[in-house]
């Protein structure tokens, strides 16, 4: 039993009003669960590897045939599945909400990043461009051109259940690609529900977009395996811990497959002696509070000034101690739950080695909103004197180790001492730390910011981290050429042959 209301009646509702099958949803091993009540909204059967295979067979033949409609028209299809998004934001968001237990708001900003990026995407299919280039040959040119790529597979994490696939799909689809997806097996039912919009727009864009464009796999591990050591897939596009790059990165590069990988974060803020310590405390709240903890762009690391430490500090505190954690659905929640039991006995662990290191703990206990099923935690803020082990180790949950600095080169050098890179933030009014700070000898993340937190990016930039974040970049700027594959052409409109390096070869 739970103290909240029941989650399954709504999320049945919400998957049929989104075109999900009902009878997709019982009878399999794979349990659906929801975070926020810790029901089993549904039991799913789990994709064979040979239905792996299968499937991406299909997507191989549906990639032959769209690479040759024109990049605008297949453009098209995603300003349709732009549509479908809007039209069902309200919907999708919902259940975004209660399988993966995000707040309302948040749910709502994770389909309005879908509906960017189609946007972005739709606008991107006009400007697949290339460059002429100068050649030392005359009555010669020489170009590079973009072209289709193949079968992108798409495997995800439970934090972003349905963002990071668009980031990816719509991208892929105006490059010319096909794409199958492996969802977490923690989030397989906004996976479905995406599915079911796509088909959608496919349906309304007619016969030239074909079967099998966008397929998806639901399962663990092994089908994510089927999807990485494929022949027929030449990218996969992978979301989640660094453990699992690991092992997707090499598996990869065996069979000289791309890899984009979008791993694991330990991000970090410094606020100096100059912040606007009001906006800081707005930023850092959001960062390191917002989505439990659970971005990967989530703070997890404060450098604080000893000159404004013992000004800031506490009024963070007071922030800590009065975020209203609770039901993810309910109007003034900030802080839903961890995703399940696996995440909270890891923040346990996290902050008992935290102590032992001399940490001074205030929150990080269980929180009884819904049951013995259900995992809410008040989110913590640990006092470390040091950057100690645990300090350097992504725990994802809601732990935020808060450390003094007294000098800014100390601060940054602290902050890119870890292996991980994704996202960093300085706040501060002086000019010269500001663009040290994001300058070459700055933070080495692939995201550096400026008086706002490292979570809550816009698709709009190229999103991703350096180091054991794995390197890949997604979303805007020209992530768009890991989808395709570039071709150097020299064409020769002369009447001789003329030799590159002045070789001569005379026959
Ligand atoms: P996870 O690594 O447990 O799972 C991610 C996905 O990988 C799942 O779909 C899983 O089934 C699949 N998978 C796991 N092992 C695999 C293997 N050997 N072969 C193929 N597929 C495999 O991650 P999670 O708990 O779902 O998500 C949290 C993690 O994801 C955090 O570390 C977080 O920082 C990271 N993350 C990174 C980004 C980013 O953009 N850098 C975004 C979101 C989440």
């Amino acid at each position: 039993m739970t103290a909240l209301p029941s989650a399954i009646a709504d999320a049945r509702a919400l998957l049929e009003r989104l075109g999900v099958d009902p009878a997709a949803l019982d009878g399999g091993a794979l349990a659906a669960r929801s975070p926020v009540t810790g029901e089993v909204l549904a039991r799913l059967r789990e994709h064979t590897a040979d239905e792996a295979g299968r499937a991406i067979e299909t997507a191989h033949q549906a990639y032959l045939a769209w690479r040759k409609v024109p990049a605008p028209r297949r453009g098209e299809l995603v300003r349709l599945l732009g549509e479908e998004l809007r039209a069902a934001k309200t919907d999708l968001a919902a259940l975004v909400t209660l399988e993966a237990g995000k707040v309302t708001s948040e749910g709502l900003g994770e389909v309005q990043e879908m509906i960017d990026i189609c946007d972005y995407a739709t606008g991107l299919s006009r400007q697949l461009f290339g460059l002429t280039l100068a050649t030392e040959r005359p009555s010669h040119r020489m170009m590079e051109t973009w072209h289709p790529l193949g079968v992108v597979g798409v495997i995800s994490a439970f934090n972003f259940p349905v963002a990071v696939w668009s980031w990816n799909a719509a991208l892929a689809f105006v490059c010319g690609d096909a794409v199958v997806w492996k969802p977490s097996e923690k989030t397989p039912l906004t996976a479905l529900a995406v599915q079911a919009l796509f088909e959608k727009a496919r349906a309304k864009f007619g016969p030239d977009a074909p079967d099998g464009l966008s397929a998806l796999l639901i399962g663990g591990r092994a089908v994510g395996e089927a999807l990485v050591d494929h022949p027929k897939v030449p990218l996969v596009s992978a979301t989640g811990s660094t453990a699992m790059g690991r092992q997707v990165g090499p598996r990869l590069a065996a069979r000289f497959a791309r890899a984009l990988l979008e791993l694991g974060g330990n991000n970090a803020a410094i606020v100096a002696p100059s912040a606007d310590l009001d906006l800081t405390l707005r930023g850092v709240a959001f960062a390191a509070m917002g989505t439990a903890g659970q971005r990967c762009t989530t703070l997890r690391r404060l450098f604080v000034h000893d000159s404004v430490y013992d000004a800031f500090v506490p009024r963070l505190k007071a922030a800590y101690a009065s975020v209203p954690v609770g039901d993810p659905r309910a109007d003034g929640v900030l802080v839903g739950p961890l995703v399940d039991k696996a995440a909270f006995d890891a923040m346990q662990a996290a902050l008992d080695q935290a102590r032992a290191a001399g940490g001074a703990v205030t929150g990080g206990a269980r929180v009884d909103i819904a049951g013995p099923d259900a995992f809410y935690v008040a989110p913590a803020l640990v006092e470390m004197d040091r950057q100690a082990d645990i300090v350097r180790h992504e725990t994802f949950a809601p732990i935020l180790y808060v450390m003094r600095y007294g000098d800014l080169a100390d601060a940054i050098a602290a902050q890119n001492d870890v292996a991980q890179g994704l996202s960093s933030s300085i706040f501060t009014l002086n000019l010269r730390e500001a663009e040290l700070f994001v300058s070459s000898e700055g933070s080495d993340c692939g995201i550096a910011n400026v008086n706002i937190g490292p979570s809550g990016a816009e698709i709009g930039g190229a999103f991703g981290g350096e180091k054991e974040t794995g390197g890949g970049r997604e979303a805007g700027s020209d992530s768009w050429k890991a989808y395709m594959r570039r071709a150097t052409n020299t064409i020769n409109h002369g009447t001789t042959l003329p030799l590159a390096q002045g070789v001569t070869f005379d026959v």
